[in-house]
């Protein structure tokens, strides 16, 4: 009898573990579907988002004026409100923990980019920063 108890305590206990398990396989895998029609279906706007923008960000590094221009308009190295030959185009790095896209010039920059608001490194973040991106920045459209 006592064999018969061990076995059935035993069927109860693995019958619980797969009922507990169940739902979490359930789970798992309609992540993993959710994860993987992410990926095909933003993998390419990712992509597209990391390296094509609407729009080009500019800093000038003399006086600060921040502009953006459409994204076939190049303009600088002449910052049109100081005339210094200073103005850099940007770049946007993006953290992820934050949800929060900084924006620096791309150029001169020595140390990798930081957070600017969690100060984490994000040396391997970088995207194109957009036209809403660089306005939230504070930058104004310019033409030449
Ligand atoms: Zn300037
Ligand atoms: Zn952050």
């Amino acid at each position: 009898m006592q064999t018969r108890d061990r076995s059935q305590s035993r069927l109860a206990k693995r019958r619980r573990l797969r009922a507990g398990l169940m739902p979490l396989a359930g789970l798992l895998s309609v992540g993993l579907a959710a994860i993987v029609l992410m990926a095909t279906g933003c993998k390419k706007d990712a992509a597209l988002d990391a390296m094509d923008s609407d729009a080009n960000g500019y800093v000038c590094l003399k006086c600060g004026v921040k502009l953006y221009t459409a994204r076939s308009v190049f303009i600088g190295p002449k910052c049109p409100k100081c005339q210094e030959e200073s103005l850099m185009d940007v770049v946007g790095y993006y953290c992820q923990k934050c949800q929060h896209l900084t924006i620096r010039a791309r150029r001169g920059d020595r140390h990798g980019a930081v957070c600017e608001q969690c100060q984490q490194s994000l040396a391997n973040a970088m995207r194109s920063p957009r036209e809403k991106d660089l306005k939230a920045w504070g930058a104004t459209k310019t033409s030449p």
